[in-house]
Parts: structure tokens; C-alpha cells; sequence
């Protein structure tokens, strides 16, 4: 029968610069199943070197290593981790608990990374064969030292191991407490567990049946009081193959693991998200106005606003632009068969004065504004609150000195909005208001802007001083027909005007589809402004994280060792990087999709259009963040995937 571990002129070699320690010097040695074998030896002789190749936490440079009968020498990682996590079982000096985790859940570890579950009566059982039933709950910090190494013997059983690995398990121990780890060692052995122990201390090399003496890297004695046959099931236990997936325990411990790590710094953890969380606010609170500007926009858009049509001033730097005369108007009305009702429009920004007081305003004056041209009241005025009345048809051909004022502006000449029956001067002409309307929607928004409106008859002949106009409101027969009218009217304008073919329109006539148009591709630049600084917080918000997750691998590296001598795979420890610094981004994210619709919400107060919080708006913001947190966790994951694991344990 083969032996559980041959070992046959294993070298190695640890270069540090120019100097070369020879660790161990062809070492041949074997152990049977069964065996209680001791290292000893001087410090520095090779036994912990030896110990770590035996448990395939080392390679050796030369020499053939067969355990279980099977070479081990062309094995890959994860086949190595698959050994360590099923076969071998390690026990440390410092004993390696995790902190701040109970004894249970510290038994538990090895088996989230066989692949097969965890399995809680396991764990306890383990724990009961060691005499710690009654700490089971017990975190690592509540537990004497002997306590920590009998729950690090448990956590060495609880996979079944072919073998148990113990470098000077009782190295931190007192008198009684050594005593105490020694009996449950040997006790174990006495079940037929194998067990291989490294310790400088005679006394505990005396408890074992087997003293292998080492000194300058080779063996210089074997004493073997018991001899022990090879049992024949270790040399027929076939090798575990190496884990290719991921299995739901695992990933349900990595999500704790990192919640935990979140939790326990929850200052550098909130630091670090900051530029997540002002990123996406940043972009989500872009994204949840403009939302629902376009819903407020298209849902307000009535069907009449959809068949109107406007002339406007043709705005280019340094060319005045040509007002509208009402052989426009004229010549809309002959020429574009489409265009239904044509109203002109005169504004002027005029001072409008009543006793001392003076208000810049807004003066207007169109066609329509006699209600007896339109049905009971003007269309201007629908849905708005008007105390008083319209100025009358006889008005208006009489050039009458009456206004129709709003009440932002009421409230500046009054202080109310009850200004009917008063005085006021336009351009220093003398008007009396007859009626006071609520302002327009569409100045709510902004607060409202001081606005009269005039007669027609009136603006042309005694305020303005002419009837050049300002707009040519234009009505199609349905909104599918704005295009085609707006057609027309080019054509008729540019007639009236005696355009040459190849020159260029003064004016500008928009469709309300175009509106629409014209606000995305506002919406457009801004965008641009607010993604650039949402880029900038998000790429050191990502540079943030990179940092942090650095230190973390850095700070947990003993821990990193540990979890690779109990089995796990380097892409287990990559991923459970990855895990942690998506779900920081992740929380960033989430409380950044917060930010930006409170924002939005905040924004309402100016804009009085609520904000909208899409599916696709929150999918993005999820989907971004988990990029940033893939994208710039990969480097440091991959550093601490890449640990050497005796390195990591011994880490300070
Ligand atoms: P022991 O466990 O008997 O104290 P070790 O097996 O730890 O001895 O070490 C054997 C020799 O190899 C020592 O001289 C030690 O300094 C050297 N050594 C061990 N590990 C390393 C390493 N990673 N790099 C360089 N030298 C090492």
C-alpha cells in the first residue's frame, strides 16, 4: 500500500537578491495514514517549508511529491486548491480565525469554498469533538486562546481531511491551554486522523508517536515508536477535480464579506462612494428633468398647439432682423391655402408707469384680442382668471386707451392683483385697465413677467408708432398639416418680399414639432456640460475606489492566505474583490439615484414640472456603476488573486 505522503529528494531554494537559502535539501521522507508525526528541529532548519509543500501550499523547485499515490508534481491551481480545500486541513500558530465572526461561521469558511454547501450540523459537530458546544455563537474576540485554536481544529475537520497540518499550534498558547490542544490533537489521531505537527517544543514532540529531527534543511533523525500500516482507503481516495463554478453559498458569503467590509469602515466606505454618488446624482438628475420636461411638454401640448404655426424674426448676430408688415399677414392669407386663421402680433418692451411707479414690461397687442373676432373669449385668454373684461370691437377701432393688464404686473403698479378701474401710463400715454388676467402658463414657470395687452388699432397708431409686427401666429387645418403650412408660408412670404431664388429667408417659421426638436437639442448641449462633470466625479469617484480597495487587499491579506489554505481559488478571491467594490459603487449608485430625483424634485420649485424616474434611468445607473466597480476593482482583485499564500499568512 502506498503511503498517504511520499516525498522523495524534494529541494528548495529561496532566493532573496543575491543570497540563496537551500530551505530543504533533497528531503525524502513518508507518512502513512494514521500517523502522529512531529517536525522538530532549530529555527529556520526547513520544517515549516516542508510543511507547506506537504500541504500543497508550496511547490518544491525539484523531487517528486506523490499524495495518496498520485503524483502531484503537473497539478494547476485549482487543482491544488481543490486538494487543500477536500484533503488537508491547516492549523497556525496565530490561529487565523476571522475576526469579529463566531465560532460557528469561523468552522463554516472551508466549505463555502468545496463547492457543495455549507452545512451547519457538520460545523457543530466539529465544534463538539473539540469541547466547544457551548461557544458556538462566541465571536473570535470573546474566546480565550485555547478556545481560538480548538475552533481552528474544528475548522480544520470540518471538510474531512485526509490530513491535518499544524505549524506550532500550541506556539501561542499557556501551559494549560497547550495541554488542552495536545489532547484533542490526540485524541483526533487516536480516530484515525492523520496528523502532522511542526514545533520546536520537545515536550509536545514527545505527546506524538513519530519525531522527525531536521537541522540545515535535511532530516537528521526519524524516531518512530509506533509503527503504523498504511490504511489502504487513503491510497485509494482518488483526487478531487478542480471546481469550475461558483456556488450560490459562495457567492451569498462573498455578499456578506463585503457588507461586512463596507460596515466595519463606514467612514472610509461613505468617503469613498462620495463621487459615485455625485456622478450619478449628477447625471440622473439630468435625466429625470429632461424626462419630464418632454412628458410635460408633449402631454400639455393640446391639439390646438399642434396646429399652430409661427412667423418669428429669423435671429442671426449683426443683422437686424426685417419686422413682419401686414402685407405679410396679406399675403399668408391669399397665398397659403393651408393656413386657417392668421393673426399678427405686435410686442414691445415698453415702460409702463402708474403714480411713481415704474415697471419694464412687456406690451401686446394682436388681432384676436377683441372678443367679438373670436368665439365668447379669446383663445389667448382660455383657462385664464380674468377680473373685469376685454376691450370691445368699438375699442379698438376707436384707438381706445384701454388695457387688459397681468397680475404679476398688477402686483408691481398695486401691490394686488385687483387693478381694474386704475390708471396707468404706457410710454407715458394714459391707459385705463379694464380687466386683469392671470398669467400665462407658460410665465408661471419663470414668475411671470409684467405683461399689457393693448388693442390693436391702439398699439399700431398711438403706442408703437407703427404696425410692423413682431410674430404671424398661423393655424393649420390639423397638426398633420403644420409642415405642409409651414411650406406655403415660406412661399408666400418670400414672394411677398420679392426674394431672389437663392437668397436666404429673413424669417423663421416654426412648427410646434420643431419646438419640440429645438428643446432636445437644448437639452442636447446641456447634457454635454452636465455628463462632463458627471464623467469627471465618476472617473475619480472610480480612482477612489481602485484606492480603497487597495488598502483593503492590503489590510486583509492575512485573510487572503487564509482563505487560500482553506481552498479557495485565486478567481474565488478575485471575484470576492470584484463583489466588494461593485457593491460599494452599487450602494453609491443607488443613493446617487436618490440624489439626482431629489434634485429633480428640488428643480420642480423653479421649473413646476415634476420629475420622472424611468426603468431605464435606474437600469443605467445600476448598470453604470457596476462597470466603475468591475472596472476599477479588477486591478486590485487581481492583486490579491495573485497573493502567494504563505506570504499573505505570514503577512504583518
Ligand atoms: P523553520 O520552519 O524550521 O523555522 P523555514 O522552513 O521557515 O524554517 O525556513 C527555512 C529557511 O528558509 C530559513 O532560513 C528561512 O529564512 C528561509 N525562508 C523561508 N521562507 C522564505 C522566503 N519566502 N524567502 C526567503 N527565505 C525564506
Amino acid at each position: 500500500m502506498a503511503p498517504l505522503i511520499d516525498i522523495s529528494k524534494v529541494s528548495k531554494t529561496y532566493a532573496t537578491g543575491s543570497f540563496r537559502v537551500e530551505a530543504l535539501k533533497e528531503v525524502s521522507i513518508r507518512i502513512n495514514a494514521g500517523e502522529l508525526v512531529s517536525l522538530v528541529g532549530p529555527s529556520g532548519s526547513g520544517k515549516s517549508t516542508l510543511l507547506h509543500i506537504m500541504g500543497f501550499l508550496d511547490r518544491p523547485d525539484s523531487g517528486e511529491y506523490f499524495f495518496a499515490g498520485h503524483p502531484t508534481a503537473s497539478l494547476g491551481e485549482g487543482r491544488l486548491a481543490a486538494i487543500r480545500s477536500r484533503m488537508v486541513g491547516f492549523i497556525f500558530q496565530s490561529f487565523h480565525l476571522l475576526k469579529r465572526t463566531t465560532a460557528k461561521d469561523n468552522v463554516l469558511l472551508p466549505m463555502v469554498y468545496t463547492g457543495l454547501g455549507t452545512n451547519s450540523r457538520k460545523a457543530l459537530e466539529c465544534l463538539d469533538l473539540v469541547g466547544l458546544s457551548d461557544r458556538v455563537k462566541h465571536k473570535s474576540n470573546e474566546l480565550s486562546g485555547g478556545q481560538c485554536q480548538r475552533v481552528a481544529i474544528a475548522r480544520a475537520l470540518v471538510n474531512d481531511p485526509l490530513v491535518v497540518m499544524a505549524d506550532e499550534p500550541t506556539g501561542n498558547l499557556d501551559a494549560v491551554s497547550r495541554q488542552e490542544v495536545m489532547q484533542v490533537i490526540k485524541d483526533l489521531n487516536a480516530r484515525g486522523l492523520t496528523v502532522v505537527i511542526v514545533t520546536h517544543d520537545d515536550e509536545i514532540s514527545a505527546m506524538t508517536d513519530r519525531v522527525v529531527r531536521m537541522k540545515d534543511g535535511a532530516i537528521v533523525s526519524d524516531e518512530n515508536r509506533k509503527r503504523t500500516a498504511a490504511a489502504p482507503q487513503a491510497a485509494a481516495t482518488p483526487l478531487p477535480p478542480a471546481r469550475l463554478s461558483f456556488s450560490p453559498s459562495e457567492f451569498l458569503e462573498q455578499l456578506k464579506v463585503a457588507f461586512k467590509a463596507i460596515w466595519s469602515h463606514k467612514m472610509r466606505s461613505a468617503l469613498t462612494i462620495l463621487g459615485i454618488f455625485i456622478g450619478v446624482g449628477a447625471i440622473i438628475s439630468l435625466m429625470t428633468i429632461s424626462e419630464g420636461f418632454m412628458k410635460s411638454l408633449l402631454s400639455g401640448a393640446s391639439e390646438d398647439d399642434a396646429k399652430k404655426v409661427w412667423v418669428v424674426p429669423f435671429r442671426q448676430h449683426g443683422r437686424p432682423h426685417r419686422r413682419f408688415t401686414m402685407g405679410d399677414v396679406e399675403a399668408i392669407k391669399t397665398k397659403a391655402p393651408l393656413a386657417e386663421k392668421v393673426t399678427p402680433i405686435l410686442v414691445r418692451d415698453l415702460q409702463i408707469s402708474a403714480g411713481d411707479r415704474h415697471v419694464d414690461a412687456s406690451v401686446q397687442s394682436r388681432e384676436g384680442y377683441t372678443p367679438e373676432e373670436q368665439k365668447p373669449r379669446d383663445k389667448f385668454f382660455e383657462n385664464r382668471k380674468l377680473t373685469g373684461r376685454f376691450f370691445t370691437k368699438a375699442e379698438n377701432l376707436n384707438k381706445a386707451r384701454v388695457a387688459v393688464i397681468n397680475q404679476t404686473l398688477a402686483r408691481k403698479l398695486f401691490d394686488s392683483v385687483d387693478g381694474v378701474n386704475n390708471d396707468i401710463r404706457i410710454n407715458g400715454i394714459n391707459f385705463t385697465v379694464v380687466g386683469v388676467a392671470e398669467d400665462h402658463k407658460a410665465e408661471q414657470i419663470f414668475g411671470g413677467r409684467p405683461t399689457a395687452y393693448i388693442p390693436l388699432n391702439t398699439a399700431a397708431k398711438r403706442v408703437f408708432g407703427s404696425n410692423r409686427l413682431d410674430y404671424i401666429e398661423v393655424v393649420a387645418p390639423t397638426p398633420a398639416d403644420a409642415p405642409e403650412t409651414r411650406r406655403q408660408i415660406i412661399m408666400a412670404m418670400r414672394s411677398e418680399r420679392g426674394a431672389r431664388e437663392d437668397a436666404e429667408d429673413d424669417f423663421d417659421v416654426r412648427t410646434f414639432e420643431a419646438q419640440i426638436e429645438m428643446f432636445k437639442s437644448t437639452m442636447g448641449k446641456l447634457s454635454l456640460v452636465v455628463y462632463s462633470i458627471a464623467g469627471i466625479s465618476l472617473l475619480v469617484g472610480g480612482i477612489g475606489i481602485m484606492n480603497i480597495m487597495l488598502v483593503s487587499v492590503t489590510e486583509r491579506t492575512r485573510e487572503i492566505g487564509l482563505r487560500k489554505a482553506l481552498g479557495a481559488r485565486n478567481s474565488d478571491i478575485l471575484s470576492q474583490f470584484l463583489i466588494e467594490a461593485v457593491v460599494l459603487c452599487l450602494i453609491g449608485g443607488a443613493l446617487g439615484v436618490g440624489l439626482g430625483f431629489g434634485l429633480g424634485w428640488a428643480a420642480y420649485f423653479f421649473t413646476k414640472v415634476p420629475p420622472t424616474l424611468g426603468a431605464g434611468t435606474i437600469a443605467f445607473a445600476f448598470g453604470f456603476s457596476t462597470l466603475i466597480g468591475v472596472g476599477f476593482g479588477f486591478w486590485p482583485a487581481l492583486r490579491a488573486a495573485m497573493l502567494d499564500p504563505i506570504e499573505a499568512l505570514r503577512y504583518e
